[in-house]
């Protein structure tokens, strides 16, 4: 029908869509994570920083690093958290994609074995299967002998 071969089409562009979007929105947290790490870098440069500052002014305030150090926490957890999504990301690919477990078709059903020779004899003009002890055809009635 028109319309089953419509849905498998439509399934098969799902199934590029889905795959050039994995390859994106992986491609986006790999740089996600890229930002965060600079991110935890420049945070901790500017602890140290902040930290000797504050120290050789004679002011030194642990609050004020405390802020930098949950933040660079906070990013770290977001680090992880992305990581995890990459994971299911690629898990769902490969379930979409049948890389993981594949489907086995069922085996078709096992053919009809013929009946043996010796015990028929094949009409010459139809074709039809008959006992060797009849002299004429029971579908067409052709002389069989
Ligand atoms: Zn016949």
């Amino acid at each position: 029908m028109a319309l089953d071969l419509k849905q498998g089409i439509s399934k098969q562009i799902t199934k590029l869509n889905m795959k050039t979007s994995t390859f994106l929105e992986e491609n986006k947290i790999r740089t996600y994570i890229a930002t965060l790490e600079a991110d935890i870098q420049e945070l901790k440069m500017k602890a140290g920083e902040n930290g000797y500052t504050m120290w050789s002014a004679g002011r030194f305030d642990v609050g004020q690093l405390e802020l930098l150090y949950q933040e660079i926490a906070l990013k770290q957890r977001q680090i992880q958290e992305q990581e995890q999504q990459m994971k299911e990301l690629i898990v769902k690919n490969q379930q979409v994609l049948g890389q993981g477990t594949p489907e086995v078709p069922h085996s078709p059903a096992a053919p009809v074995p013929p009946a043996p020779a010796g015990n028929v004899v094949f009409c010459p003009k139809c074709g039809e299967a008959c006992a060797p002890t009849v002299n004429f055809c029971k579908k067409c009635g052709n002389k069989l002998r």
